[in-house]
């Protein structure tokens, strides 16, 4: 570990994290940044209750971020409220986007669909900054194994300034689905129904048996990420 957590660089502490356990690297964001500066961010989608478990174990009052773009699924909303409750979880914050940004860039609800990009700005990564304002770092959930722009993440990062701590960048699928057998996490309710990843109810589709997990968001549309991570490097 580095020796002075407040004055470390990221790539001491991504040197000094690289084998370490996801629990391992949460209580390291804990020491760096302390609770008051320190949020999760989950979608609580499919793999989400991974994550969150890993996290609760560790220290249950970590801040968590949840943004509510207006277009969720009323089954993930029932999800994270369902997760609040097993797991324990004592601040959980939900995000939504600025009506005044609302009414100005997207009057009739239909960005989505003309703009993607334009729609995931206005619900996704303006909440998500301003949201992230009062902390010096954050812990996400993205993987290795996801592959495309994920493929390289390291496990510690800086990102406008803030310290970003990948705590599952090295874990595979099975590490994800272990920890849910060995807890008992309940699964997304929409996994049953054929979603391998969920995000907002316009932009997520069913996918096929052998597909890419990812491969049901924005479908067709030539879009992998919302925008709230930015590429590696
Ligand atoms: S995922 Fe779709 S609905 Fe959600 S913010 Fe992005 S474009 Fe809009």
């Amino acid at each position: 570990m580095p020796s002075s957590p407040a004055a470390a660089r990221p790539e001491d502490w991504d040197r000094a994290l690289q084998t370490a356990s996801p629990a391992e690297v949460i209580a390291a964001a804990l020491e760096v940044a302390g609770r008051e500066q320190l949020a999760l961010v989950s979608s609580f989608g499919t793999e989400s209750a991974a994550l969150l478990k890993v996290m609760a174990d560790v220290d249950p009052a970590i801040p968590v971020l949840f943004l509510d773009t207006g277009w969720m699924f009323d089954e993930t909303l029932a999800y994270r409220d369902e997760l609040i409750r097993t797991l324990g979880l004592r601040d959980v914050r939900t995000v939504r986007p600025a009506s005044a940004s609302l009414a100005a860039h997207d009057p009739d609800a239909d960005r989505w669909s003309s703009d993607p990009d334009t729609c995931c700005r206005i619900r996704k990564v303006e909440p998500l900054a301003q949201a992230l304002a009062p902390f010096c770092a954050w812990i996400n959930g993205r993987k290795r194994f996801q592959g495309g722009s994920r493929a390289a993440i390291p496990v510690v990062e800086q990102e406008d300034g803030r310290l970003k701590f990948n705590p599952f960048a090295n874990v595979t699928s099975d590490d994800i689905q272990l920890i849910y057998a060995s807890a008992d996490l309940p699964p997304h309710p929409l996994v049953a129904s054929g979603f391998a990843s969920v995000g907002c109810m316009p932009c997520t589709s069913r996918t096929l048996p052998g597909e890419d997990p990812r491969a049901g968001r924005w479908r067709g549309r030539g879009k992998t990420e919302c925008g709230i991570h930015k590429p590696a490097g």
